[in-house]
């Protein structure tokens, strides 16, 4: 068995679990192959199925925030008929859970010091899965389009003549605005939504960006908690007022949910005072004024 079929497994993040195992994949690949299509009570045919068969096929499914009630019903058909899973480091149990048991799953996120599979080689894994006939779902966090290196992902797969399809995800911010109840656009207030990121591929941070002065516009900060300093007196040299609303939320969508609320003056020292563990989003405009904080924390206490 070459050496780079064999994974260390599974990185997901459920009660901190980080047990490590070793899965022998080329042994369970060659196994999935053989199974019938569909063989698994769990599984449904996609409708390429047909396509699937012959060549081997890539599905880019967004699993949304965490929480399983956010993959849409395109996504779980998706996963009910995967072969192989590639999935991220911010993909929940029960998300996993809804692939058939005879699925290789295999964690390609990366999150913090967590184990992380380079993104050379999730492209090559999904290649190679996809050659041997399999139906290969790459489930991303949230939605494939934002922040998810899913271009890098398709062209890749274009390259190695490898049919993909993409299903979309509820992407973070999304989730957040509805579990705490606020808008990300709000008539005569907020025009425009913008999703930042504080990070760049070199590690530095670039805000260059019009919406950052627009006193009318939404910013959402994804993958940015770590630079929250840097981007409050980035935001405040741009002329944005220290009265600005801030909202920054600890995993969305998931029960585990957390938000502060605060003003643009107070931000970096919300998320430093936090000591967040999960990941962070940061929302800064008129917009996240009218979340409903209080109002979610005594829903859940009620629950
Ligand atoms: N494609 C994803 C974003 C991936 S980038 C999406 O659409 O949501 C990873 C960053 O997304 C994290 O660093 C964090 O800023 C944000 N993020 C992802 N899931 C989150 C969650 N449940 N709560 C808060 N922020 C989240």
């Amino acid at each position: 068995m070459p050496h780079d079929d064999t994974f260390l497994l599974p990185c997901v993040s459920g009660g901190g679990v980080e047990q490590a195992q070793r899965v022998e994949s080329e042994g369970a690949i060659t196994a999935v192959r053989n199974a019938p299509f569909g063989s698994t009570t769990r599984a449904t045919s996609p409708a390429n199925a047909g396509e699937e068969k012959r060549g081997g096929f890539v599905s880019l499914v967004g699993a949304g925030p965490g929480d399983a009630d956010h993959l849409t019903l395109g996504a779980l058909k998706a996963l009910q008929s995967a072969q192989a899973l590639l999935y991220d480091a911010l993909v929940s149990e029960d998300i996993l859970a809804q692939a058939p048991q005879k699925c290789v799953k295999i964690c390609v996120g990366k999150r913090g010091d967590r184990l992380s599979v380079s993104q050379d080689k999730t492209n090559e894994l999904m290649v190679r899965l996809a050659q041997k006939g399999l139906h290969v779902v790459r489930l991303k966090g949230g939605d494939p389009s934002v922040f998810g290196r899913v271009e890098e992902e398709r062209l890749y797969l274009e390259a190695h003549g490898i049919g993909h399809k993409t299903l979309p995800g509820v992407t973070a911010a999304s989730a957040a605005a509805a579990q705490f109840a606020f808008p990300l656009t709000h008539r005569g207030e907020a025009r425009s939504v913008t999703f930042l990121t504080g990070r760049t591929k070199d590690g530095s941070i670039d805000l260059r960006d019009e919406s950052i002065s627009d006193p009318m516009a939404s910013l959402v900060f994804y993958m940015s908690s770590h630079n929250a300093a840097h981007i409050e007196a980035s935001l405040l040299r741009a002329g944005r007022s220290p009265q600005t609303p801030v909202v920054i939320i600890e995993n969305a969508g998931r029960p585990t949910a957390r938000a502060l609320s605060g003003t643009l003056r107070e931000m970096a020292a919300l998320v430093s005072q936090a000591a967040f563990e999960g990941p962070v989003l940061m929302g800064v405009g008129t917009a996240f004024g009218y979340a409903r904080l209080a109002a979610t924390v005594k829903a859940r206490l009620q629950a």
